[in-house]
């Protein structure tokens, strides 16, 4: 093995497929990404047979246990139910023993019936469904070709997850339509059951020249906004209701994580994004033709992770706008996603995140709700790995923290008390 192997083998590297390109069946009126206008054509532009072998192959033998797959579009089921049956035939082929393998895979919803979701049950999937909102507000923006709404046949397809009891989380576009209306939002969701919610604001996720901050559908004061208002609800003093993402991962901080949403970790995740053609490309956000980093069908997965542009990419996260430096929310946030921040030519300075304003403004507001909320949670997460793991004596100082944080005691929770209410 080489050194290079080595190194692969060591990042931990996960995949996300484009998996039909833009091939979609709606024709969302906010999506920057499919331009078939909700007509795909006869030809699915589906990922080549041999080119899928390939990469599979590659990817489980330098996959150290875990293989983490994505599947997205466009709207990935238009690939068809036998193309998902090769995609698992193909990772059972080439997994070695014992490796972990996750699908996840979002989609409109709108094709799932019983025998997709029977398929996505038996192998495991987690589903991730597109849903703006209650009929109204979703009808307005996700359409079809011909203009109608797409809520019924969504809820349809939720439906018959449901019924095969098959993981998924709901995934929101923030935009004009819906971002001051949180509280509408989560009390349609509660009201339906949806466990997990996911907000992302409205833009185009595509183009990397484009004029800033032109390409935002909402201000940073509306986003702001809505979050303090999801926040609210979401807190639901101090007993946390529908699961969403942007504060779970906020009490990770709290709780001495590391922050779990990419665009608020300290580097971007070392992923690879692949067009349905191969092409490779190091973040969702950055499928351009500038940022592409080889093709599976030509490159091993060693030369496109070795490509400069890619090395060149993860630095961009960690170089941080000088008011990130000494922020107060720097551990919360660290600088946002460099896809929001405008660049100088060289990449190497930047100005803050578009969403910034956003993000002060939900953390000042929560802050103090959160800081409490994570001491009961770390408490009560102390109080039991104290009492499984160290026979209900106190750990010595070095020892790893029980709260499960992975850091020491003596630089975790040696001060906080147990007595605490948890
Ligand atoms: S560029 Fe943004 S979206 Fe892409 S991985 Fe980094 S933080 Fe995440
Ligand atoms: S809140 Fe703004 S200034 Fe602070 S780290 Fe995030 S982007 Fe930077």
């Amino acid at each position: 093995m080489t050194s290079s192997c080595l190194t692969a083998l060591q990042r931990n590297i996960s995949v996300m497929w484009k998996t039909v390109s833009e091939d979609c069946n709606l024709a969302c009126d906010y999506c920057y990404y499919s331009t078939c206008g909700g007509k795909p054509g006869p030809k699915i532009n589906r990922i080549d047979s041999g080119i899928l072998e390939k990469f599979i192959k590659e990817y489980m033998e330098m996959s150290n246990g875990a293989a983490t797959f994505a599947w997205q579009g466009g709207e990935p089921l238009l690939a068809g139910l036998d193309f998902f049956k090769e995609v698992v035939t193909l990772q059972a082929k080439h997994a070695p023993k014992h490796t972990m393998i996750s699908n996840t895979l979002q989609t409109n919803g709108t094709l799932i019936n019983d025998e997709w979701a029977d398929f996505f049950k038996k192998y495991n999937f987690l589903i991730g469904v597109s849903l703006d909102g209650p009929k109204e507000i979703h009808d307005a923006r996700r359409i079809t070709s011909r203009g109608q709404g797409s809520f019924d046949r969504v809820m349809r397809g939720i439906n018959h997850l449901r019924k095969q009891q098959v993981d998924f989380n709901v995934l929101t576009v923030v935009h004009k339509g819906n971002v001051a209306k949180a509280a509408e939002l989560l009390n349609f969701y509660e009201s339906e059951g949806f466990p997990f919610v996911q907000f992302i604001p409205c833009m185009d996720f595509r183009s990397q020249e484009v004029d800033f901050p032109g390409n935002y559908e909402i201000t940073p004061e509306e986003y702001g906004e809505f979050l303090c208002k999801a926040f609210d609800y979401w807190y639901n003093n101090g007993e946390p209701r529908t699961s969403i993402r942007f504060f779970d991962e906020m009490l990770n901080v709290y709780v001495n994580r590391d922050p779990g949403l990419c665009i608020h970790r300290a580097s971007c995740p070392q992923t690879i994004i692949l067009e349905q053609n191969g092409d490779a490309f190091p973040c969702d956000f950055f499928i351009d033709s500038d940022w592409k980093i080889g093709n599976v069908a030509t490159h091993s997965i060693e030369e496109i992770l070795s490509h400069p542009l890619y090395e060149k990419f993860l630095k961009m996260k960690p170089t941080l706008p000088e008011p990130c430096k000494s922020c107060e929310w720097k551990k919360l946030c660290h600088g946002g996603c460099p896809r929001n921040r405008k660049w100088s030519d060289d990449l190497m300075t930047s100005e803050v995140d578009y969403f910034c304003a956003s993000y002060k403004q939900v953390y000042g507001y929560a802050d103090e709700r959160m800081s409490k909320l994570g001491d009961k949670v770390r408490a009560r997460l102390f109080q039991q790995n104290v009492e499984r793991y160290f026979k209900g004596k106190l750990p010595q100082r070095n020892d790893h923290c029980p709260c499960g944080s992975g850091k020491k005691y003596k630089q975790c929770c040696v001060t906080l008390s147990l007595k605490q209410e948890v």
